[in-house]
């Protein structure tokens, strides 16, 4: 029998690992962008001597990329180099507190102390309580595949499965955070933790008290020449291990027969093939590649709320900001306003939260000497109906408002060059449904645990990595989509 043949959709981070895993286990591997480079999201824009990485900025879960290369049998260490880290984050708030979250546990308990009602003790046993849910949830929600696991069940997951309780399903990030925290600031940061995959810390479930523990447990870090070097990293290896890369390559529809995959078309141009594997939006697979809307998956996924979007500054800005640290948030008054803003009533955060990322504190070259690279970033609705124009121009002023007073500075005068980064832009520009950044927003139980798995139920040969389906949304976890997809593939088509 001739080599199985398997066409991925999308260079994303998780279209680029199952891309390497499969060429390397010996299928014929074609991998179809619509853009013209890989990387999905993680992609970079160079303009006047700045570089911005234009989507993710914060890496966590180091050990998986470096897992990732091993498996392929290359040193990670010629590929990508992580630098973990001693400030997490610094926190501006609204009264003028600061709050440095230091990596390390105990100077971070200091922190608090120092500046908030919160007692060391508080912080350890939320340590502790994020520890055992990850303990309890890690391999069944974020290694490995549930087919797998429920297939043949192991101690971890049998433990897991008599432990659903302290998973903290049924209540809320918010609810645990006020219950751990007496200190509104304290509750305020840890809330945050929602927006790492763009749900609300009112509504999502406090399972996701694992994104803390991965953060501080493992460390946040840097990447050597920024966070755009991960998908280039990724496509050296799979293109190494034989997988061919087709860009600006726009797939429009996958072909089956009797709910057996066939091929994929451009326009009129069909390709066969025996496996197709979707990096893009599981939204868009059903909706316009498979033109299905009637399965009971596809109705599922078109009628769960999309994660939140973002709306993202490109600032080159004149002047070196001492006070400022790789990443920095200046907080909003009322947090739970904002998310009403953005998920009921669908309008940028009329006081948002600011998040500034600098990449050119570490990577001297991301900048023009005297210079530094601000990725200004709000949370943002998903794409529906909004007059983005009038939205940027008010968060614009209100950001520009809200950093000359904090920073004691006049920003819009330091602005050298300037890009923007809107939700339809991220929708356009990366195939994400309403433009949002990790697929379903999980504020509700059913959003946050019914993912699309990575092997599809109703049709044969069709399998799904990326951030849109299992284990979810962010880098580590788009990366691990791809593996688990991969190994999926290879026990399903033999
Ligand atoms: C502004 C922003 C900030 C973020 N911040 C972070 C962060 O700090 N940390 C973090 O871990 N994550 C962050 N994320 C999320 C992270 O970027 C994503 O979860 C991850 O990169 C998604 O990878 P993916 O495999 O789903 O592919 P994607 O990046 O979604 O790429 C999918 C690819 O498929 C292509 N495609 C789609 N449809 C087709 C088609 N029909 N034919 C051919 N090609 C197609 C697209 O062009 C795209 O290249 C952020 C994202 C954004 C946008």
């Amino acid at each position: 029998m001739g080599q199985k043949r398997v066409a991925v959709i999308g260079a994303g981070i998780g279209g680029l690992s199952t891309a390497a895993y499969l060429a390397a286990a010996g299928y014929q591997v074609d991998v179809y962008e619509k853009n013209s480079e890989p990387g999905g999201k993680a992609s970079v824009l160079n303009a006047s001597g700045f570089r911005f990485d234009k989507g993710p900025s914060l890496l966590t879960m180091p050990f998986v990329f470096e897992e990732h290369f091993r498996n392929l049998g290359v040193n990670p260490q010629d590929y990508v180099g992580f630098e973990r880290l001693s400030t997490n984050c610094r926190y501006f708030y609204p009264d003028g507190i600061t709050i440095n979250a230091y990596a390390d546990k105990k100077r971070l308990s200091q922190e608090f102390a120092a500046n908030t009602r919160t007692a060391p003790l508080s912080i350890d046993n939320y340590f502790r309580r994020c520890g055992r849910i990850y303990e309890l949830a890690a391999d069944l929600f974020l290694f490995d595949s549930p087919l797998t696991t429920f297939r043949n069940p192991t101690g971890q997951s049998l433990s897991t499965l008599t432990h659903l309780g302290e998973l903290g399903m049924f209540t809320t990030l918010n609810k645990i955070n006020c219950h751990y925290f007496k200190d509104r600031r304290a509750v305020q940061l840890f809330n945050r933790y929602a927006t790492y995959n763009g749900s609300s810390p009112y509504n999502a479930p406090a399972t996701f008290l694992i994104i803390p523990h991965v953060e501080f447990t493992f460390g946040a870090y840097n990447v050597c020449g920024g966070i755009n070097s991960i998908p280039q990293a990724l496509f050296a290896v799979a293109k190494q291990k034989g997988a061919r890369f087709h860009f600006t390559m726009p797939v429009t529809e996958i072909v089956h027969e009797n709910h057996r995959i066939r091929g994929i078309k451009f326009d009129n141009t069909e390709m066969d093939c025996d496996v197709v594997v979707a990096n893009s939006d599981v939204r868009n697979v059903y909706r316009i590649l498979l033109k299905d809307h009637n399965s009971p998956m596809a109705r599922l996924y078109a009628g769960k709320e999309p994660s939140s979007s973002a709306l993202v500054f490109y600032w080159g800005i004149k002047g070196n900001f001492k006070d400022l640290e790789v990443h920095n948030i200046f907080f909003s008054h009322d947090y739970q306003k904002e998310f009403q803003d953005m998920f009921r009533k669908k309008h940028c955060p009329d006081d948002p939260t600011i998040y500034i990322n600098i990449t050119s504190k570490y990577v001297e070259t991301d900048a023009p000497r005297g210079c530094e690279n601000w990725f200004v970033m709000i949370n943002a609705p998903y794409v529906a109906g909004q007059d983005w124009s009038s939205e940027v121009a008010k968060i614009r002023k209100r950001i520009i408002e809200k950093l000359n007073r904090i920073l004691s500075t006049d920003i819009e005068k330091r602005i050298v060059y300037e890009s923007v980064l809107t939700p339809p832009d991220i929708e356009k520009e990366t195939g994400s449904v309403q433009g949002s950044l990790y697929g379903m927003a999980s504020n509700t139980v059913s959003g946050a645990f019914m993912r699309q798995q990575n092997r599809s139920f109703i049709y044969r040969g069709l399998y799904f990595c990326g951030g849109t389906c299992h284990p979810g949304g962010g880098m580590p976890l788009a990366l691990l989509s791809g593996k688990i997809a991969s190994h999926l593939v290879m026990k399903g088509e033999k």
